[in-house]
């Protein structure tokens, strides 16, 4: 039989039950137009003014800070792209963002912004000496991401943050990776923005938040209705706002028992590991990463053919390269941190959720071992 092992919750979540419970009702009973004033709209309306402040006290944050998306990758070019067309001042951002990020970037650069993609350490770690270094008075937001979704590694934002505030420039971390799994506190944190997707924290796909400090102004990104207080417009998906509150409040709920047992899931697989005699590098920061995130480098093996292998037995991982028929293309986070090539292009990311067991992790060092020996 071919077991089905589920492990690339990097990429996305399993929507949580109640979660589901409490998005079926406004996907069908509770259809009311949450910005329309009779009676029959104020479930909707109601709905959705607790969601924001569920989400809001998940973060440390005021209801009125928080502005709903479509998701991630809209919270984050929100976030770049309202930031340079409200002051037209240059971005600083790192050379391990998100696609969202980069490619928003790229894309204003045609506006005449011009950008700094920061250097990382081996680690992936944006050194604040380097952003401090990098910094000039043309500069109006700089945008770091809170943990990286190929490695890992999570990055020293409050340091960061304050660096960026002394330069008089905004702070926005892309903190999808984060959001739901470690615990946020925004004012701690001292961001001025902060993006967040629902589909990796078990709420479902497709929405979103973006946390905007008050007093912080950006240009809107979606121009139409008076929805979100006048800046996002579009009728509200309150189905998945309430899923996306839900999932968040009950993974913030267990969250030290979630991280700690990640952490026993992640610390097996690397004994199973390194008991299986296979040579590897494990990428990231040891001392500062997302738990259950494992990205891990074979010496002259093909990642994609790996993950291929694996698939055939039943186990969902990612590659941390790009392929296409003829090359291989080393993701530019390995480039990144200077992986050899020989090692990047053997790399494969597993990440580990909530419903991964011990027996999962066996399982998946297990084929692992088979399919590396083999070759
Ligand atoms: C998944 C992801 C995104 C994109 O989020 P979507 O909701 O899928 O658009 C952005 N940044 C990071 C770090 C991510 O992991």
């Amino acid at each position: 039989m071919i077991q089905k092992i589920y492990a690339d919750n990097a990429a996305t979540t399993k929507l949580d039950e109640e979660a589901l419970e409490a998005m079926l009702p406004y996907l069908q009973m509770q259809y009311g137009n949450a910005s329309q004033p009779y009676l029959f709209a104020s479930a909707a309306r109601e709905a959705l003014n607790a969601a924001r402040k569920t989400i809001a006290d998940c973060i440390n944050a005021d209801p009125s800070e928080i502005f709903f998306t479509s998701g991630g990758s809209e919270s984050d070019n929100w976030a770049v792209k309202g930031a340079y067309f409200s002051n037209r001042k240059n971005i600083v951002t790192s050379s391990i963002e998100h696609h969202a990020i980069l490619n928003s970037v790229q894309y204003l650069e045609k506006f005449g912004c011009s950008a700094k993609y920061l250097p990382v350490n081996t680690l992936g770690v944006v050194l604040p000496q380097t952003l401090y270094n990098n910094l000039d008075d043309a500069d109006g937001i700089v945008s770091i991401m809170y943990a990286n979704n190929e490695i890992g590694t999570i990055e020293p934002i409050k340091e960061l943050a304050e660096i960026a505030h002394k330069q008089g420039c905004l702070f926005h971390t892309d903190a999808v990776q984060a959001v739901g799994h470690v615990v946020i506190d925004v004012c701690d944190l001292g961001v001025d923005m902060l993006s967040a997707s629902a589909h990796k924290f078990n709420g479902p796909k497709g929405i979103g938040f973006l946390y905007k400090k008050t007093g912080v102004e950006i240009d809107n990104y979606i121009h139409g209705g008076a929805q979100e207080h006048g800046y996002r417009a579009g009728t509200e998906n309150i189905a998945a706002i309430v899923g996306m509150a839900t999932a968040l409040k009950n993974n913030m709920k267990n969250i030290h028992v979630n991280q700690a047992t990640l952490k026993e899931l992640d610390n097996y697989l690397m004994q199973e590991l390194s008991v299986s005699g296979l040579q590897y590098i494990r990428n990231g920061n040891p001392d500062n990463r997302l738990p259950g995130n494992i990205s891990l480098s074979f010496n002259g093996a093909d990642g994609e053919t790996l993950l291929h292998r694996l698939d055939l037995k039943g186990i969902s991982v990612s590659t941390g390269a790009a392929c296409d028929s003829v090359n291989t293309q080393i993701s530019h986070v390995l480039s990144a941190i200077s992986l050899d090539r020989e090692y990047a292009e053997g790399t494969i990311r597993i990440s580990l959720g909530k419903e991964n067991t011990f027996d999962d992790v066996k399982y998946i060092v297990a084929a692992l071992t088979n399919i590396l020996k083999r070759h």
